[in-house]
């Protein structure tokens, strides 16, 4: 009977997701935010706008402000970005996809309008042996590739001749599978498309025209945000709670389309925001409690590497930390990553899950370095990596949407996380 009240209390009161924190997540998916990556500064501009929500709301800097600066190399796509079959321009993200580290079609000068190749198909059993046979690669050809159709240990093989052929060659790599995009810290010379091969197959001509502008960054400058809320009495001697969340995402490929980013990982920004919010109202007492938006994330844990190397406070005198990542579809319960390694809190937050019965599944998962935990558990912090399970699968491509989140049990969740915290 209580389980039942309690339920139908939360259900009025707290539940009901809270438009502002929607707002919020609605307005880091928006164009004008550029995929929060490193095209028009898109992460710049999100890296702002989060700093002056943690200030809104009532989180103090750190320090004198709110970002904590770090640089890194980075390849871009910030003008055309475009394959030509049979003169007919294909959709990019959904046809094609220029590879992270691709090059440029054709030096700037010489390319206003991309570069006609001659499409070679390479022969599968010569370049598994190697791609010997395919150097020096002709003057305007570019070396298709099926990458389908194989055993997991061809393909294994035939990825990395593909990847060998990029380095000296224009390459396109025809696939079936799902496109999914990244970030690189390194550029080739040549460009490297991946084509989905029902696209592929109706090519009548056997040519292709490419249009591709890079820009290799060699020293993005980027921006950890950091706000917190001190412990109600003596903050300075107290320990440290962090929340921690990436707000980087991969940007623009070229100035046509952007990856916004939604579900990965504008959403685990929101749930930092709301819970924020909460907290702003009832501090901790014995807990400082720390809010980390991490940039540099896709292109591989850098903001929380960098942070771990330059710690504003010391690691320490921190008692755990809670990452936040894909919040926007919980359907099917939470994933918690490192919970072999932190027995007694994964125990805790199972313990509350089933007083309220807040999620279906609370489904353990040992350590990985998949998020921005990893370098803090490395360095000896107690933390959580969270990420929702659910039907949504839009996953670093052009479909992770605002529209496409379902907030399955987001506020279920951060009612838990909320009192997982309160129980430090
Ligand atoms: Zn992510």
């Amino acid at each position: 009977m209580r389980l039942l009240l309690l339920n139908l209390f939360f259900s009025l009161t707290v539940f009901g997701q809270n438009p502002q924190t929607k707002t919020f997540i609605e307005t880091l998916c928006s164009p004008s935010f550029h995929g929060r990556g490193y095209v028009n500064n898109g992460d710049s501009i999100a890296a702002n706008y989060i700093a002056k929500s943690f200030q809104e709301i009532g989180l103090l800097p750190l320090t004198e402000s709110y970002f904590q600066e770090f640089s890194f190399p980075v390849q871009t796509f910030p003008g055309a970005c475009e394959l030509k079959m049979d003169g007919e321009s294909l959709i990019p993200g959904v046809h094609f996809l220029v590879a992270p580290n691709s090059g440029p079609s054709c030096a700037l000068s010489d390319c206003q309008f991309g570069k006609s190749y001659r499409v070679v198909t390479c022969n599968a059993e010569k370049l598994y042996a190697s791609t010997a046979s395919f150097y020096p690669c002709p003057e305007n050809v570019i070396l298709a590739v099926r990458s389908f159709g194989l055993s997991p240990d061809s393909l294994k093989v035939i990825k990395t001749r593909i990847r060998e052929l990029s380095s000296f060659a224009p390459v396109l790599e025809i696939t079936k599978d799902k496109f999914t995009w990244s970030v690189s810290q390194t550029a080739n010379a040549y460009p490297f498309v991946q084509v989905q091969d029902s696209v592929f197959m109706r090519r009548k001509d056997g040519t292709i025209n490419l249009h591709i502008e890079t820009r290799f960054l060699k020293q993005h400058q980027a921006r950890n945000v950091i706000g917190y809320i001190p412990a109600r009495k003596h903050a300075k001697k107290k320990p440290y709670l962090f929340l921690t969340a990436h707000y980087d995402h991969l940007g623009r490929m070229g100035q046509a389309n952007y990856f916004p980013g939604a579900n990965d990982n504008a959403s685990g920004n929101g749930m930092l925001y709301s819970i924020a919010q909460k907290l702003v109202k009832q501090p901790l007492e014995k807990y400082n409690v720390v809010f980390v938006a991490f940039a540099g994330e896709e292109a591989g844990l850098l903001g929380s590497k960098y942070y771990v190397e330059h710690p504003v406070f010391p690691l320490k005198n921190m008692r755990f930390l809670l990452n936040l990542d894909i919040m926007g579809s919980g359907e099917d319960g939470i994933t918690c990553v490192n919970s072999t390694l932190f027995k007694k809190e994964f125990d805790r937050l199972l313990q509350l899950n089933e007083e309220v019965n807040y999620l279906p599944i609370i489904k353990p998962r040992g350590p990985a370095a998949n998020s921005d935990h990893y370098f803090f558990t490395e360095a000896g912090v107690p933390a959580f990596f969270i990420y929702t399970m659910g039907p949504n699968k839009n996953y670093h491509d052009v479909f992770d949407t605002y529209e496409a989140l379902s907030f399955d049990k987001f506020d279920e969740i951060e009612q838990l996380l909320l009192e997982f915290i309160r129980g430090f």
